[in-house]
């Protein structure tokens, strides 16, 4: 029998999140720059070698799947990656497959994602203002992002909101958007904005707006309800007593959630990186590649990674320059 993944400081590892393509279709001014340089296609995992990565991490007790790019729905032929892994939820070893996504190919997957056993998937959303949305995606257009939430909805797919909490940019929507969730019955979450890649012309202490504000002036609008919920991730939950709807926070830089991490992240060249605020990774493409009908030597390689997660990332804005800053992009590790 196969013995779970420990890592040194005793946390289980029981959730890998997927980048499955580092490209995608918007630009966001956060995340990428107007002029990315996207990885050659040769260097990327093909899907059959994607789905032998991640059934190497259900066998070894990985419970949880979250599919996350770049923008996973661009990535040609995806969907039959999802349908190959949802033999993993029927057999019980999975007990979730979802997905992070920017929505805009939604109306055309959202069906399909259900029948592959989807339940819940997180959408991004900054802004309800089809203007402020063109500029903080820069490719994105609203409308079409509102059709895919429309299609989740329809096809039966729980969602949940991610907004990136940006000073001087999304403040005024705070209680818009709050209540543009409640009202269709979708939980919110908010995210700190994280040093991840060098962008050129983005000015990241400007776009901080650190969660402890915006928590504050919700607080002026509504009863916050501290719950003890943890996703085992960074996220922090209240409850708005008036409405019942859920709020989650992500705060990387103004708390440290890494006591409790029970996740590692795979990009879509192979590498496992241990910790998102850290550089330490391991290639496990060479031991895939080299050992096409052996999965052992995959196995060792994965297990050497996890005995060496660290303890915790190293993200500090406190005194108002970066510390801790990632030369990666957050579309390479997967956010
Ligand atoms: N394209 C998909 C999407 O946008 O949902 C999935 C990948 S995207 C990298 C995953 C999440 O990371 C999104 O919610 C996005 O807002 C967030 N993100 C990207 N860059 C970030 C940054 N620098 N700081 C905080 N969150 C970021
Ligand atoms: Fe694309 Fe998501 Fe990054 Fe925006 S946050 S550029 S949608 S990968």
């Amino acid at each position: 029998m196969n013995t779970p993944l420990i890592d040194p400081f005793h946390r289980a590892i029981n959730y890998l999140r997927i980048s499955v393509t580092d490209r995608c279709d918007f630009r966001c001014v956060y995340c990428m720059s107007e002029a990315m340089q996207f990885l050659p296609k040769k260097q990327l995992l093909t899907l059959e070698e994607l789905d032998r990565m991640c059934s190497t991490f259900v066998r070894l007790g990985v419970e949880k799947l979250r599919i996350t790019g770049g923008e996973p729905l661009v990535r040609r032929d995806i969907m039959s990656f999802f349908q190959s892994m949802s033999r993993h939820l029927e057999n019980g070893k999975l007990k979730e497959l979802t997905l992070t996504t920017n929505g805009s190919q939604l109306h055309r997957f959202a069906d399909q994602l259900y029948a592959a056993g989807v339940r819940r998937i997180n959408i991004s959303l900054d802004t309800l203002d089809e203007e402020k949305f063109a500029r903080v995606t820069r490719w994105g257009r609203l409308p079409q992002v509102m059709r895919g939430i429309e299609a989740a909805q329809n096809a039966g797919l729980r969602v949940k909101i991610n907004t990136v909490a940006l000073k001087g940019f999304n403040e005024d929507e705070l209680f818009l958007l709050t209540e543009w969730c409640a009202r269709r019955d979708m939980d919110l979450t908010f995210i700190e904005v994280m040093p991840m890649g060098d962008l050129e012309g983005e000015d990241r202490i400007g776009q901080y707006w650190p969660l402890t504000e915006l928590r504050a002036k919700l607080a002026q609008q509504y009863t916050l309800s501290d719950l003890d919920e943890r996703s085992g991730g960074p996220a922090r939950y209240v409850k708005l007593v008036e409405s019942g709807q859920k709020i989650g926070f992500i705060t990387p830089l103004t708390h440290n959630f890494c006591e409790s991490c029970n996740r590692v992240r795979l990009t879509c060249t192979g590498e496992l990186y241990m910790c998102l605020g850290q550089e330490g990774k391991a290639d496990l493409r060479m031991p895939l590649r080299d050992h096409p009908s052996n999965d052992k030597p995959l196995e060792m390689a994965i297990r050497q990674a996890i005995g060496r997660k660290p303890k915790g990332h190293d993200f500090d804005y406190s005194r108002q320059e970066i510390a801790g800053q990632m030369s990666r992009h957050m579309s390479h590790t997967g956010g």
